[in-house]
Protein backbone atom coordinates (compact mmCIF):
# COMPACT_ATOMS: atom_id res chain seq x y z
CA UNK A 1 0.00 0.00 0.00
CA UNK A 2 1.08 3.64 -0.47
CA UNK A 3 0.15 7.02 0.01
CA UNK A 4 0.41 10.11 -2.06
CA UNK A 5 -0.01 13.38 0.35
CA UNK A 6 -0.68 16.72 0.26
CA UNK A 7 -1.21 17.35 3.65
CA UNK A 8 1.72 17.82 6.64
CA UNK A 9 2.61 14.58 8.31
CA UNK A 10 1.19 14.01 11.59
CA UNK A 11 2.71 11.62 13.98
CA UNK A 12 2.21 8.02 13.20
CA UNK A 13 -0.14 8.98 10.20
CA UNK A 14 0.34 8.41 6.72
CA UNK A 15 4.36 6.81 7.45
CA UNK A 16 6.50 8.63 3.90
CA UNK A 17 7.64 4.99 4.28
CA UNK A 18 6.26 2.13 2.43
CA UNK A 19 4.74 -0.46 4.92
CA UNK A 20 7.08 -2.11 6.23
CA UNK A 21 6.60 -6.26 5.87
CA UNK A 22 5.19 -7.78 9.16
CA UNK A 23 8.76 -9.12 10.82
CA UNK A 24 8.90 -12.26 9.33
CA UNK A 25 10.12 -16.01 11.21
CA UNK A 26 13.75 -16.32 10.90
CA UNK A 27 14.74 -17.65 7.95
CA UNK A 28 17.26 -20.26 8.22
CA UNK A 29 17.87 -20.86 4.25
CA UNK A 30 17.43 -18.33 1.71
CA UNK A 31 14.36 -18.89 0.05
CA UNK A 32 14.29 -18.03 -3.91
CA UNK A 33 12.64 -14.46 -3.81
CA UNK A 34 9.08 -14.79 -2.98
CA UNK A 35 7.35 -12.81 -6.21
CA UNK A 36 7.17 -9.22 -4.97
CA UNK A 37 4.21 -6.96 -4.53
CA UNK A 38 5.43 -4.54 -7.59
CA UNK A 39 7.18 -1.73 -4.93
CA UNK A 40 6.75 1.32 -6.64
CA UNK A 41 8.69 4.58 -5.88
CA UNK A 42 6.42 5.99 -2.78
CA UNK A 43 5.27 8.93 -4.43
CA UNK A 44 4.82 11.38 -1.76
CA UNK A 45 3.58 15.29 -2.68
CA UNK A 46 6.82 17.30 -0.26
CA UNK A 47 5.15 20.47 0.56
CA UNK A 48 2.20 20.89 2.81
CA UNK A 49 -0.90 23.11 1.17
CA UNK A 50 -3.80 24.71 2.78
CA UNK A 51 -7.00 23.32 1.52
CA UNK A 52 -7.12 25.82 -1.60
CA UNK A 53 -9.67 27.63 -2.02
CA UNK A 54 -13.46 26.48 -4.31
CA UNK A 55 -14.29 29.21 -6.42
CA UNK A 56 -18.09 29.99 -6.36
CA UNK A 57 -20.16 27.19 -7.94
CA UNK A 58 -21.65 28.66 -11.38
CA UNK A 59 -25.35 29.95 -11.53
CA UNK A 60 -27.41 27.09 -12.13
CA UNK A 61 -28.66 28.46 -15.51
CA UNK A 62 -25.77 29.11 -17.13
CA UNK A 63 -24.80 25.81 -16.63
CA UNK A 64 -28.04 24.31 -17.82
CA UNK A 65 -27.81 26.98 -20.78
CA UNK A 66 -27.84 24.14 -23.61
CA UNK A 67 -30.66 22.79 -22.22
CA UNK A 68 -32.76 26.32 -22.00
CA UNK A 69 -31.79 26.75 -25.29
CA UNK A 70 -32.59 23.11 -26.56
CA UNK A 71 -35.72 21.52 -25.77
CA UNK A 72 -36.75 23.92 -23.13
CA UNK A 73 -36.83 26.80 -25.53
CA UNK A 74 -39.48 24.99 -27.85
CA UNK A 75 -40.99 24.08 -24.95
CA UNK A 76 -41.61 27.58 -23.26
CA UNK A 77 -42.74 28.52 -26.89
CA UNK A 78 -45.45 25.99 -26.80
CA UNK A 79 -46.72 26.93 -23.59
CA UNK A 80 -46.52 30.15 -23.97
CA UNK A 81 -48.60 30.47 -27.24
CA UNK A 82 -51.95 32.29 -27.49
CA UNK A 83 -55.06 31.87 -25.35
CA UNK A 84 -56.33 28.74 -27.21
CA UNK A 85 -53.71 27.20 -25.46
CA UNK A 86 -50.80 24.82 -26.05
CA UNK A 87 -50.64 21.68 -28.78
CA UNK A 88 -50.73 18.79 -26.17
CA UNK A 89 -49.42 16.58 -28.47
CA UNK A 90 -46.69 18.73 -29.47
CA UNK A 91 -45.43 19.41 -25.27
CA UNK A 92 -46.05 15.76 -25.31
CA UNK A 93 -43.56 15.45 -27.92
CA UNK A 94 -41.18 17.88 -27.09
CA UNK A 95 -40.57 16.45 -23.77
CA UNK A 96 -39.95 13.84 -24.66
CA UNK A 97 -37.17 14.58 -27.37
CA UNK A 98 -36.06 16.52 -23.97
CA UNK A 99 -34.99 12.98 -22.77
CA UNK A 100 -38.00 13.46 -19.80
CA UNK A 101 -39.09 10.11 -21.73
CA UNK A 102 -42.32 8.67 -23.53
CA UNK A 103 -44.14 7.62 -20.16
CA UNK A 104 -43.25 10.39 -18.36
CA UNK A 105 -44.24 13.00 -20.92
CA UNK A 106 -47.70 11.22 -21.37
CA UNK A 107 -48.40 11.55 -17.17
CA UNK A 108 -47.11 15.66 -17.27
CA UNK A 109 -48.96 16.28 -20.15
CA UNK A 110 -52.54 14.64 -18.94
CA UNK A 111 -51.92 16.16 -15.30
CA UNK A 112 -50.86 19.38 -16.86
CA UNK A 113 -54.51 19.53 -19.07
CA UNK A 114 -56.58 18.29 -15.82
CA UNK A 115 -54.99 21.02 -13.71
CA UNK A 116 -56.83 23.75 -15.87
CA UNK A 117 -54.30 25.75 -14.24
CA UNK A 118 -55.88 29.71 -14.47
CA UNK A 119 -51.87 30.92 -14.35
CA UNK A 120 -52.15 29.24 -17.90
CA UNK A 121 -50.47 25.93 -19.00
CA UNK A 122 -46.62 26.73 -18.40
CA UNK A 123 -47.52 27.36 -15.24
CA UNK A 124 -49.46 24.10 -15.34
CA UNK A 125 -46.42 21.88 -16.74
CA UNK A 126 -43.99 23.47 -14.64
CA UNK A 127 -45.93 22.25 -11.29
CA UNK A 128 -46.10 18.72 -12.55
CA UNK A 129 -42.81 18.51 -13.44
CA UNK A 130 -41.42 19.96 -9.89
CA UNK A 131 -43.51 17.59 -8.62
CA UNK A 132 -42.09 14.72 -10.01
CA UNK A 133 -39.16 15.49 -8.26
CA UNK A 134 -39.23 14.12 -4.22
CA UNK A 135 -38.16 17.18 -1.88
CA UNK A 136 -35.05 16.47 -0.05
CA UNK A 137 -32.08 18.21 2.05
CA UNK A 138 -30.57 20.23 -0.04
CA UNK A 139 -27.27 20.51 2.26
CA UNK A 140 -27.04 16.99 2.32
CA UNK A 141 -23.26 15.88 3.54
CA UNK A 142 -22.52 12.20 3.90
CA UNK A 143 -22.38 10.98 7.42
CA UNK A 144 -20.76 8.34 9.22
CA UNK A 145 -22.96 6.15 10.44
CA UNK A 146 -20.91 4.39 12.95
CA UNK A 147 -19.64 6.34 15.65
CA UNK A 148 -16.82 7.48 15.52
CA UNK A 149 -16.02 5.70 12.05
CA UNK A 150 -15.36 8.19 8.41
CA UNK A 151 -18.63 8.41 6.59
CA UNK A 152 -17.77 6.27 3.08
CA UNK A 153 -18.78 7.35 -0.04
CA UNK A 154 -18.02 5.07 -3.08
CA UNK A 155 -18.70 5.93 -6.25
CA UNK A 156 -19.66 3.66 -8.99
CA UNK A 157 -20.70 4.19 -12.77
CA UNK A 158 -19.98 3.69 -16.31
CA UNK A 159 -16.27 4.38 -17.52
CA UNK A 160 -16.09 7.79 -19.15
CA UNK A 161 -19.38 9.28 -17.35
CA UNK A 162 -17.12 11.62 -14.91
CA UNK A 163 -16.49 9.31 -11.85
CA UNK A 164 -12.89 10.98 -11.26
CA UNK A 165 -13.80 13.91 -11.96
CA UNK A 166 -16.70 13.91 -10.08
CA UNK A 167 -14.59 11.77 -6.97
CA UNK A 168 -12.59 15.26 -6.99
CA UNK A 169 -15.07 17.95 -7.16
CA UNK A 170 -16.89 16.41 -3.81
CA UNK A 171 -13.15 15.97 -2.64
CA UNK A 172 -12.60 19.73 -3.38
CA UNK A 173 -15.79 20.81 -2.17
CA UNK A 174 -15.76 18.56 1.32
CA UNK A 175 -11.97 19.94 2.01
CA UNK A 176 -12.87 23.90 1.79
CA UNK A 177 -15.34 23.32 4.46
CA UNK A 178 -12.35 21.63 6.33
CA UNK A 179 -12.97 17.74 6.78
CA UNK A 180 -10.23 15.54 6.43
CA UNK A 181 -10.89 13.18 3.32
CA UNK A 182 -8.97 10.32 2.24
CA UNK A 183 -9.66 8.72 -1.43
CA UNK A 184 -9.12 4.96 -2.58
CA UNK A 185 -8.20 4.31 -5.94
CA UNK A 186 -9.94 1.02 -6.11
CA UNK A 187 -10.39 1.23 -9.72
CA UNK A 188 -7.10 -0.90 -10.20
CA UNK A 189 -8.07 -1.94 -13.73
CA UNK A 190 -6.52 0.61 -15.79
CA UNK A 191 -3.25 2.17 -14.23
CA UNK A 192 -4.06 5.72 -15.56
CA UNK A 193 -7.24 5.91 -13.50
CA UNK A 194 -5.06 5.52 -10.48
CA UNK A 195 -2.73 8.43 -11.98
CA UNK A 196 -5.90 10.53 -12.75
CA UNK A 197 -7.27 10.19 -9.31
CA UNK A 198 -3.89 11.70 -7.84
CA UNK A 199 -4.06 14.84 -9.64
CA UNK A 200 -7.64 15.57 -8.82
CA UNK A 201 -6.00 14.47 -4.98
CA UNK A 202 -3.28 17.14 -5.79
CA UNK A 203 -4.96 19.75 -6.82
CA UNK A 204 -7.96 19.30 -3.81
CA UNK A 205 -5.16 18.54 -1.40
CA UNK A 206 -6.20 15.21 0.22
CA UNK A 207 -4.56 11.88 0.11
CA UNK A 208 -4.83 8.72 -1.57
CA UNK A 209 -4.55 5.17 -0.76
CA UNK A 210 -3.73 2.95 -3.75
CA UNK A 211 -2.77 -0.49 -4.51
CA UNK A 212 -0.32 -1.44 -7.77
CA UNK A 213 -2.71 -1.83 -10.85
CA UNK A 214 -4.49 -4.90 -11.23
CA UNK A 215 -4.69 -5.17 -7.66
CA UNK A 216 -8.23 -6.71 -5.74
CA UNK A 217 -10.02 -3.26 -5.87
CA UNK A 218 -11.59 -4.71 -2.11
CA UNK A 219 -8.25 -4.95 -0.38
CA UNK A 220 -7.67 -1.07 -1.59
CA UNK A 221 -10.65 -0.62 0.51
CA UNK A 222 -9.99 -2.18 3.06
CA UNK A 223 -6.55 -0.14 3.69
CA UNK A 224 -8.31 2.94 2.70
CA UNK A 225 -10.73 2.33 5.66
CA UNK A 226 -8.31 1.16 7.95
CA UNK A 227 -6.45 4.76 7.23
CA UNK A 228 -8.84 6.83 7.42
CA UNK A 229 -9.39 5.41 11.38
CA UNK A 230 -6.25 5.20 12.21
CA UNK A 231 -6.04 8.64 11.24
CA UNK A 232 -9.66 10.02 12.20
CA UNK A 233 -10.08 11.24 8.91
CA UNK A 234 -13.93 12.30 8.19
CA UNK A 235 -14.68 10.56 4.83
CA UNK A 236 -13.06 8.12 2.35
CA UNK A 237 -14.62 8.47 -1.17
CA UNK A 238 -13.35 5.14 -3.15
CA UNK A 239 -13.65 5.19 -7.29
CA UNK A 240 -14.18 2.07 -8.59
CA UNK A 241 -13.63 0.50 -11.56
CA UNK A 242 -16.19 1.33 -14.66
CA UNK A 243 -18.77 -1.21 -15.27
CA UNK A 244 -20.23 -1.68 -18.09
CA UNK A 245 -23.22 -3.14 -16.28
CA UNK A 246 -23.81 -5.88 -18.93
CA UNK A 247 -20.75 -7.55 -17.39
CA UNK A 248 -21.96 -9.84 -14.09
CA UNK A 249 -18.49 -10.60 -13.40
CA UNK A 250 -17.81 -7.31 -13.11
CA UNK A 251 -21.12 -6.37 -11.16
CA UNK A 252 -20.39 -9.15 -8.80
CA UNK A 253 -16.59 -7.45 -7.89
CA UNK A 254 -18.46 -4.29 -6.96
CA UNK A 255 -20.76 -6.20 -4.89
CA UNK A 256 -17.42 -7.52 -3.10
CA UNK A 257 -16.44 -4.12 -2.29
CA UNK A 258 -19.50 -3.07 -0.75
CA UNK A 259 -19.41 -6.26 1.46
CA UNK A 260 -15.39 -5.33 2.50
CA UNK A 261 -16.64 -2.28 3.42
CA UNK A 262 -19.65 -3.60 5.96
CA UNK A 263 -17.09 -5.88 7.07
CA UNK A 264 -14.41 -3.23 7.95
CA UNK A 265 -17.36 -0.72 9.72
CA UNK A 266 -19.79 -2.94 10.50
CA UNK A 267 -23.53 -1.16 10.25
CA UNK A 268 -21.58 1.39 8.42
CA UNK A 269 -24.45 2.27 5.54
CA UNK A 270 -21.60 3.49 2.82
CA UNK A 271 -23.40 6.35 0.41
CA UNK A 272 -23.47 4.64 -3.13
CA UNK A 273 -23.00 7.61 -5.66
CA UNK A 274 -24.02 6.36 -9.22
CA UNK A 275 -22.39 8.66 -11.84
CA UNK A 276 -24.37 9.43 -15.05
CA UNK A 277 -23.90 11.13 -17.79
CA UNK A 278 -26.55 13.48 -18.76
CA UNK A 279 -25.70 13.04 -22.33
CA UNK A 280 -26.11 9.47 -22.62
CA UNK A 281 -29.53 10.42 -22.34
CA UNK A 282 -32.10 7.36 -21.79
CA UNK A 283 -29.82 4.98 -22.39
CA UNK A 284 -28.70 5.79 -18.50
CA UNK A 285 -31.97 4.61 -16.92
CA UNK A 286 -31.16 0.59 -18.01
CA UNK A 287 -27.39 1.22 -16.43
CA UNK A 288 -29.03 3.20 -13.40
CA UNK A 289 -31.71 0.17 -12.68
CA UNK A 290 -28.58 -2.71 -13.33
CA UNK A 291 -25.93 -0.72 -10.61
CA UNK A 292 -29.38 -0.26 -8.55
CA UNK A 293 -29.56 -4.03 -8.62
CA UNK A 294 -25.80 -5.08 -7.65
CA UNK A 295 -25.17 -2.36 -4.82
CA UNK A 296 -28.07 -0.90 -4.07
CA UNK A 297 -27.82 3.11 -5.42
CA UNK A 298 -28.25 5.71 -2.62
CA UNK A 299 -27.71 8.61 -4.78
CA UNK A 300 -27.02 9.90 -8.26
CA UNK A 301 -24.74 12.54 -9.49
CA UNK A 302 -25.62 13.47 -12.87
CA UNK A 303 -22.57 15.28 -14.87
CA UNK A 304 -22.09 16.87 -17.91
CA UNK A 305 -25.56 18.83 -17.83
CA UNK A 306 -23.48 21.81 -19.33
CA UNK A 307 -23.19 19.50 -22.65
CA UNK A 308 -26.85 18.50 -23.39
CA UNK A 309 -29.80 19.95 -24.57
CA UNK A 310 -31.33 17.22 -23.30
CA UNK A 311 -31.59 17.66 -18.99
CA UNK A 312 -34.75 15.81 -18.82
CA UNK A 313 -33.27 12.50 -17.74
CA UNK A 314 -32.95 14.38 -14.68
CA UNK A 315 -37.01 13.46 -14.02
CA UNK A 316 -36.40 10.19 -15.88
CA UNK A 317 -33.61 9.03 -13.34
CA UNK A 318 -35.36 10.06 -10.46
CA UNK A 319 -38.60 8.35 -11.52
CA UNK A 320 -37.02 4.89 -13.01
CA UNK A 321 -35.43 3.93 -9.62
CA UNK A 322 -36.87 6.34 -7.16
CA UNK A 323 -32.47 7.39 -5.99
CA UNK A 324 -32.51 11.25 -5.42
CA UNK A 325 -29.77 13.45 -7.49
CA UNK A 326 -27.84 14.81 -5.27
CA UNK A 327 -25.62 16.82 -7.63
CA UNK A 328 -25.21 17.66 -11.24
CA UNK A 329 -21.59 18.44 -12.99
CA UNK A 330 -22.14 21.68 -15.34
CA UNK A 331 -18.09 21.95 -16.15
CA UNK A 332 -14.80 20.03 -15.93
CA UNK A 333 -13.42 22.54 -12.92
CA UNK A 334 -13.67 21.57 -9.33
CA UNK A 335 -16.22 23.49 -8.58
CA UNK A 336 -18.69 23.06 -11.49
CA UNK A 337 -20.63 19.97 -8.93
CA UNK A 338 -24.06 21.92 -8.06
CA UNK A 339 -25.71 20.43 -5.21
CA UNK A 340 -29.15 19.04 -6.55
CA UNK A 341 -32.18 21.73 -5.48
CA UNK A 342 -35.49 20.20 -7.53
CA UNK A 343 -36.86 23.86 -6.74
CA UNK A 344 -34.32 25.88 -8.26
CA UNK A 345 -33.67 23.18 -10.89
CA UNK A 346 -36.82 23.76 -12.36
CA UNK A 347 -37.04 27.60 -11.96
CA UNK A 348 -33.34 27.81 -13.65
CA UNK A 349 -35.05 25.18 -16.74
CA UNK A 350 -37.86 28.13 -17.13
CA UNK A 351 -36.21 30.98 -16.17
P1 LIG B 1 -14.47 8.31 -15.54
O1 LIG B 1 -13.88 7.41 -16.58
O2 LIG B 1 -15.88 7.92 -15.22
O3 LIG B 1 -13.62 8.44 -14.32
O4 LIG B 1 -14.61 9.74 -16.22
P2 LIG B 1 -13.69 11.03 -16.07
O5 LIG B 1 -13.82 11.62 -14.72
O6 LIG B 1 -12.34 10.70 -16.56
O7 LIG B 1 -14.42 12.04 -17.08
C1 LIG B 1 -14.54 11.78 -18.46
C2 LIG B 1 -14.57 13.11 -19.20
O8 LIG B 1 -15.75 13.82 -18.85
C3 LIG B 1 -13.42 14.03 -18.85
O9 LIG B 1 -12.98 14.66 -20.03
C4 LIG B 1 -14.04 15.06 -17.90
O10 LIG B 1 -13.40 16.30 -17.95
C5 LIG B 1 -15.44 15.16 -18.46
N1 LIG B 1 -16.43 15.60 -17.47
C6 LIG B 1 -16.69 15.06 -16.27
N2 LIG B 1 -17.70 15.73 -15.64
C7 LIG B 1 -18.07 16.73 -16.49
C8 LIG B 1 -19.08 17.77 -16.44
O11 LIG B 1 -19.87 17.91 -15.49
N3 LIG B 1 -19.16 18.60 -17.52
C9 LIG B 1 -18.33 18.46 -18.61
N4 LIG B 1 -18.50 19.31 -19.63
N5 LIG B 1 -17.39 17.50 -18.69
C10 LIG B 1 -17.27 16.64 -17.65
Amino acid sequence: MFFWRKKPAEPGAFDAEPEPEPASEPEPTPEPEPTPEPAPEPQLEPAPEPAPELQPAPDLAIGLERTRGGFMARLRGLLGGGPEGPSWDDVEETLIAGDVGAGLALEVVERARQRRDPAGAESAVRAELAALLAPRDVAWRPRPSVSGGPAVVLVVGVNGTGKTTTIGKLAARYRAEGRSILLAAADTFRAAAIDQLRIWADRAGVPVVAHAPGADPGAVVFDALDAAVARGADLVIADTAGRLHTKSNLMDELAKVRRVIDKRLPGASPETLFVLDATTGQNGLAQAKAFHEAVGLTGIVLTKLDSTAKGGIVFAIEGSIGVPVRFVGVGERAADLVPFDPEAFVAALFA
